[in-house]
């Protein structure tokens, strides 16, 4: 076990961060010139940007593009070190982190805790679903997924078997949110355009890519108006919208979808997204565990008005983890409440505020956006003063979501690249990330082998009495992982 505190005869003030995404990378630089000293913890070594996911699934932008090194990025701030690894333990008795990276265990001294740990795919506690369907929350999800839709492709063109190529041709993305809607156009837009001419058994543009969702509408937080432009531009690139249909299971070669009516059919289909539902980190319950906090049916934790952890005024919850009624979980939540739990212990600090006067988290809602395809995009602003908002799609709106990514991604030689990829994307059809890798389409079979392995040496440890094997069988699981709780479900 390592300490990785600071030693107290150079003690300032310590603050603790979780999480390197737009909540933990956010608040720590708010804090660059503070008289403190920021330790931000992560399991992944980049901040990843995940609104460009599914351009990263779809070979439109390479993975160091959207997701910087986290140290690279915090590297001028001297008062900022950070550590690689995946917290699973707060006392909040000691005020003490622990997280672990490989066999390493590390423990983290804090005055102050700020986590912004974010968000998983919710399978709605159909775990087993993620084998077949990946979710789109992490790098390793979209380069699965940009390996499995290109792998798709090329298994037809190897086959002469009518239904198996109709099988291994058919797209499905089950969640007709924003993610499930960018990645829909992007699958038609790569098969239509991108593809075309590159097989010479199969026609790519045949390829049938279709949206489906068990509530009865497209973008349903944009409103019926740009939900319906929306779900017009799609059905115009050739995607199947089914709404009102659930998933009801699950496999290797399709999915089971139940009407409305409780009908049910069957759709075969090899490579299917996930994008219907999340689910906050597990670091909420245990959370709950240490403090009696409540969570929401998602897992997101109930803070108090100033995003703390009621009776526990220097842990704060920020991002997509907290549930503040009005805030979404978008990255304007997540950069925003960020940045207010910095400044709450900056004016502590200096001896400005007490925690019981802080003014409540105020959340201003910049608008919202998705894309649907090259030139499409959906936009909805508020109008300042009213309840009304401004609402406009097509070329306009989609040259806005370009300029705002561009905006919001960490870093200038990221932003050149992405724009020099977009001109190429947007101007030939062409992309230029298409290479894929075996790893990244088995990783997931191949760490759940290793899984049933771990679980199988446990059980003929304690089968045999043993208590040092089955410590040590025990010890392997918690590292591998394979003790991950069972989540609860709620949709997005
Ligand atoms: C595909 C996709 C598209 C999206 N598109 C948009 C969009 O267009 N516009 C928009 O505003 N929002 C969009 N969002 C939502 C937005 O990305 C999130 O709201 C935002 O990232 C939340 O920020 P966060 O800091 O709370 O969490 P995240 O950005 O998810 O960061 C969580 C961080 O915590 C780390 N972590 C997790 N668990 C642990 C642990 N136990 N120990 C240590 N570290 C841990 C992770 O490694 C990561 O660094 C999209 C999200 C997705 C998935």
């Amino acid at each position: 076990m390592t300490n990785a505190s600071t030693p107290a005869q150079s003690r300032r003030r310590q603050v603790v961060i979780v999480g390197s995404g737009f909540g933990g990378l956010f608040a720590a630089q708010r804090l660059k010139k503070a008289d403190v000293d920021v330790t931000l913890i992560a399991k992944t070594t980049s901040h990843l940007f995940q609104p460009m996911l599914y351009q990263l699934a779809t070979g439109i932008v390479a993975e160091g593009e959207i997701a910087p090194a986290t140290r690279v990025v915090l590297q001028k701030q001297r008062n900022t070190r950070v550590l690689l690894g995946e917290v699973f333990d707060i006392d909040v008795e000691n005020k003490t982190v622990s997280s672990q990276l490989l066999e390493r265990i590390t423990t983290t001294d804090y005055d102050d805790l700020i986590i912004a740990a974010g968000a998983d795919q919710s399978y709605f506690g159909n775990d087993h679903f993620a084998e077949y369907a990946p979710g789109m929350k992490t790098i390793d999800h979209a380069l699965e997924l940009r390996g499995r839709i290109l792998g798709a492709f090329e298994q037809a063109e190897l086959s002469h078997d009518k239904a198996e190529q109709d099988k291994l041709l058919t797209f499905v993305v089950i969640g007709a949110g924003p993610t499930g809607v960018e990645m829909a156009g992007q699958i038609a837009e790569m098969s239509d355009k991108t593809l075309k001419g590159a097989f010479r058994n199969i026609d790519p543009t045949q390829a049938r890519v279709i949206l489906l969702d068990a509530a009865p509408a497209v973008l349903a937080p944009f409103g019926p108006k740009l939900g319906a432009k929306a779900t017009k531009r799609l059905e115009k690139l050739g995607v199947e919208i089914q709404l009102n249909a659930m998933v009801t299971d699950l496999d290797y070669d399709g999915l089971v979808v139940r009407e409305k009516d409780g009908t049910e059919r069957r759709i075969e289909s090899q490579c299917k997204v996930w994008s219907a539902g999340v689910q906050a980190s597990s670091l909420g319950a245990v959370l709950r565990e240490k403090t009696g906090v409540e969570l929401d049916r998602a897992g997101r934790v109930k803070v108090g008005p100033d995003l703390t952890v009621p009776g526990h005024p220097n842990i704060f919850v920020v991002g997509d983890m907290m549930a503040v009624d009005g805030v979404p979980g978008v990255a304007q939540g997540a950069i925003q409440g960020g940045r207010y739990a910095a400044d709450a212990i900056l004016a502590e600090l200096k001896h400005q505020q007490r925690p019981e006067d802080r003014k409540p988290f105020s959340y201003f809602d910049k608008g919202s956006m998705a894309t649907v395809s090259r030139f499409s995009a959906v936009m909805q602003v508020p109008i300042p003063g009213t309840k009304r908002k401004f609402e406009t799609e097509g070329y306009f709106a989609w040259l806005g979501w370009l300029a705002l990514h561009l905006v919001y991604l960490v870093g200038y030689r990221s932003r050149l690249n992405t724009l020099v990829n977009w001109f190429f994307a947007f101007s030939t059809r062409g992309r230029t990330q298409l290479a894929v890798t075996e790893q990244q389409v088995y990783a997931r079979s191949a760490l759940h082998e290793l899984s049933k392995l771990e679980q199988h040496r446990l059980a003929q440890a304690e089968a045999d009495g043993d208590p040092a094997a089955v410590a040590a069988a025990k010890e392997t699981e918690r590292v591998t992982g394979t003790d991950a709780p069972a989540k609860p479900a709620d949709s997005a």
